[in-house]
């Protein structure tokens, strides 16, 4: 295995063309994120209705000269994104390959819609082949326990990704969530399978856990398993850690982010953004304005690379901080705490 704290930043070194073998500095990094984060201001103002009229006090070239001038850019909501979203995007529709409908809450049940390129997908696809070479490589035999069934699904981007790095995968599908009529099954094919890798949702993986210690099934083949899809409670990653004595990877994402957001590190303590792709921000949800390093406050991203539907400055309503002091894996990529310890900050006013 390469070193496993560089093979996010390794990942943003070729995505931000340095020569090969070079890692990137953080002025690497916010430079190029400078850059592309003028190119998706531009290109959204010019073929999106609406980021023309909600961009239209921004002036890139005058307005936009240091990283820090995000903050003079309006944000987006997922109101917007509910009212709006078909005129936020920035490609023909026949150039669409995929869209994501997210049923929401909010304004009497309109759904989300997000769209995606094939060059999309393929950013997905690419930093998943990355980021989960930090648990796994050529030897892990992985059981994908997410939605497999259709071309584009998460299941089936993280496939591809794993497939790309020589490992191979049992795209199963996800465990349902208050029925263990399929645990048994399950288990029986991580112990015939010797499957090594786990990826699913905190609640069903610690379930399978906790059922296979109770009969006898000790899952000694499971060297590591990345929760995903919600909140992941202290117990149920402990259950599963010791249950199966194996580590547990977290990290944070959502269908807007284009699925993988941010990966943990070997060091496991809070998680990498993938900052080639996007630009992280954490802001006081009552005034708007950044927060310094370790205080708490609302999640916010700009997609940097993504054609079809561009977020720029998106509060996804999720409560995250940085976390200060470098990282033990020496990464130059920030580092964003556990998302979901503290309540989402959903239901603002006006958002
Ligand atoms: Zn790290």
């Amino acid at each position: 295995m390469s070193m496993p704290g560089t093979v996010l930043d390794a990942w943003t070194a070729r995505k931000i063309g340095l020569p090969a073998g070079a890692l990137p500095r953080r002025e690497d990094i916010e430079r190029y994120q400078l850059a592309m984060l003028c190119r998706t201001l531009q290109a959204a103002k010019e073929h999106s209705p609406f980021y023309a009229r909600r961009l239209a006090g921004i002036d890139v070239l005058r307005d936009i000269a240091r990283l820090e001038d995000v903050r003079r850019i309006p944000f987006t909501t997922e109101s917007d994104l509910r009212d709006s979203g078909l005129s936020m995007l920035c490609v023909p529709q026949r150039d669409v390959s995929r869209i994501v409908t997210l049923q929401t809450s909010g304004s009497a049940g309109k759904p989300k819609r997000i769209y995606f390129t094939e060059a999309d997908q393929e950013l997905t696809v690419d930093f998943f082949h990355c980021g989960m070479r930090v648990m796994v490589d050529e030897s892990d035999l992985v059981l994908i326990l997410l939605p497999c069934e259709r071309p584009g699904s998460v299941g089936d981007l993280l496939r591809r990704g794993l497939a790309r790095g020589g490992t191979e995968s049992i795209p199963y599908g996800p465990l349902p969530r208050d029925d263990a009529s399929l645990d048994a099954a399950v288990l029986d094919l991580i112990r015939a399978r010797r499957v090594s890798a786990l990826v699913g949702g905190p609640a069903e993986i610690a379930r399978l856990a906790r059922g296979g210690a109770a009969n006898g099934v000790n899952g000694a083949s499971v060297r590591s398993v990345l929760l995903s899809t919600e909140y992941v409670s202290d117990e149920n990653r402990r259950t599963i850690e010791e249950c199966w004595d194996c580590k547990v990877f977290e990290h944070y994402g959502t269908t807007e982010s284009g699925l993988g957001g941010a990966m943990a590190c070997h060091v496991r303590e809070g998680y990498h953004p993938r900052e080639a792709d996007l630009l992280f921000e954490i802001i006081d949800p009552e005034s708007g304005r950044p927060l310094p390093d370790g205080a708490w406050g609302e999640v916010v991203f700009t997609t940097l690379t993504r054609r079809a539907m561009p977020f720029i400055r998106y509060r996804i309503g999720d409560v995250g901080r940085w976390l200060p002091a470098p990282c033990g894996c020496g990464s130059a990529l920030k580092r964003l705490d556990r998302i979901g310890d503290r309540a989402a900050v959903k239901k603002r006013p006006g958002a």
